[in-house]
């Protein structure tokens, strides 16, 4: 048997970026002997096995053949007669499906090196519409080297605007689309995602909630950027250049969807898009069956992300709902993510990128006041149930109107 690095491994290495994870494919050889040499089958799906030390994957060089919608519709075929270059033809990007061997000599047939260098994404062979994850991993690979100055090969994007016509986006199933969503939204220019992804009409059909933002106008006054769409992607960028959490970028990208709703006449206010974008958030939390602390985030951020900019104009009863609201006794980093998010959209502006942002110190502050205020005086008062519930309550407010005095 021969083995090969492929991939990412081989890609990153000739971009001269750090290499994490190894794939192998390994040609000429059966189950049966890559189980005798103590290698672990992964699942029953694919011929693919764990290296008994390293745990790395190893697959054997194998064809595919589509068979019907969605992923489930693949058959492939594994055999010790499977060459390399039929391994690497079935494979998404060029850049993606050159081998070496432990030399260090390249296999790449279809030209990788030559895109590497041309800094462009291009399918390998017709036969990438078969899989419609495919859209958003190249959507993904562009979101993470466009810092490098990669870009969509044309007739790649048009083969991507087919598949999003086509209707097969919608067979993918919400746990390999969130993959590629999460990782993407941890890229350095996670905004290249979703532009690539509106590029070819794919936005549109995963999330028609962000794609019917672009188009939408706001205030020039507090927007000079005006587009809401834009706007939005400013907020993703900002997100990831001030390095935040997946949550805080989750929660950027649906913060606004509201805005979509607006009426046209209504236009550029937006009155109560805070509220109106919650069944769209979602909605879309649950078409991709987000993690809990993501889908949580973006629907708190959706609803309060004025109330944190307005901030220092709070009065202190709203301040003290807006804390309870954040449970900020018992979930400190919730609001802090939320205050992130606040700050991320008031910087995604035109031209307002490097602006402070008080109000991130002023509500530190109003939650720390309000934690002071200790639960035994008022028990030894006497105060129980609901009663103690509000005197508690009558104390933080106290607290709250001193804090905002001398603020
Ligand atoms: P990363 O750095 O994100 O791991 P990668 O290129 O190694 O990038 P993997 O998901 O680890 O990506 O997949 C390894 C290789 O398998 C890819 O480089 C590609 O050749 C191939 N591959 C993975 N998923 C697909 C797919 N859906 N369609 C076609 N080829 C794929
Ligand atoms: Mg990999």
């Amino acid at each position: 048997m021969q083995i090969y690095k492929v991939g990412g491994a081989v890609r990153d290495r000739l971009l001269g970026k750090p290499v994490t994870d190894i794939d192998w494919v390994v040609v000429g050889a059966t189950t049966e002997e890559m189980l005798a040499k103590g290698f672990r089958p992964v699942g029953a799906d694919f011929p693919v096995f764990l290296h008994p030390k390293s745990g790395e994957e190893y697959a054997l060089a194998r064809t595919e053949r589509k068979s019907g919608r969605g992923y489930g519709g693949f058959t492939f075929h594994a055999s010790t007669e499977v060459t390399l270059e039929e391994d690497l033809i079935r494979r998404d990007l060029t850049i993606n499906a050159m081998a070496e061997d432990d030399q260090q000599n390249l296999t790449d047939p279809y030209h990788g090196q030559r895109d590497l260098e041309a800094r462009l994404l291009r399918h390998v062979s017709p036969a990438f519409a078969e899989d419609p994850l495919r859209v958003l991993r190249v959507a993904r690979f562009a979101a993470r080297y466009a810092g490098l100055g990669f870009t969509v090969a044309p007739e790649t994007l048009e083969l991507m605007r087919q598949l999003s016509e086509s209707g097969e986006l919608e067979a993918l199933t919400a746990e390999r689309s969130w993959k590629e969503i999460s990782r993407a939204l941890m890229e350095d220019q996670p905004q290249v995602f979703i532009e690539v992804l509106r590029e070819c009409g794919a936005l549109k059909v995963l999330m028609p909630e962000v794609d019917a933002l672009f188009g939408v106008p706001q205030p020039e006054a507090h927007h000079p950027e005006i587009d809401t769409g834009v706007h939005t992607l400013s907020v993703l960028e900002q997100a990831a250049q001030h390095k935040q959490s997946l949550t805080v970028r989750w929660a950027c990208l649906l913060h606004d969807l509201g805005k979509g709703l607006t009426p046209e006449e209504e236009w550029p206010r937006h009155i109560a898009h805070e509220h109106k974008g919650l069944k769209l958030i979602k909605a879309v939390n649950e078409r991709f069956k987000a993690p809990k602390d993501c889908q949580e985030l973006a629907l708190l951020v959706g609803e309060y992300h004025t109330h944190g900019h307005r901030a220092l104009e709070l009065k202190p009863s709203t301040l003290l709902e807006l804390l309870q609201s954040f449970d900020i006794y018992r979930r400190p980093q919730r609001f802090e993510e939320f205050i992130a998010a606040c700050e991320m959209d008031a910087r995604g502006r035109k031209g307002l990128e490097q602006r402070s942002y008080p109000q991130a110190d002023y509500l530190r502050g109003a939650a720390n006041a309000a934690r002071t205020v200790a639960v035994q005086p008022l028990l030894e008062k006497g105060f129980k149930g609901p009663e103690l519930g509000e005197a508690i309550k009558r104390e933080r407010l106290k607290v709250l109107k001193t804090y905002k005095e001398k603020a």
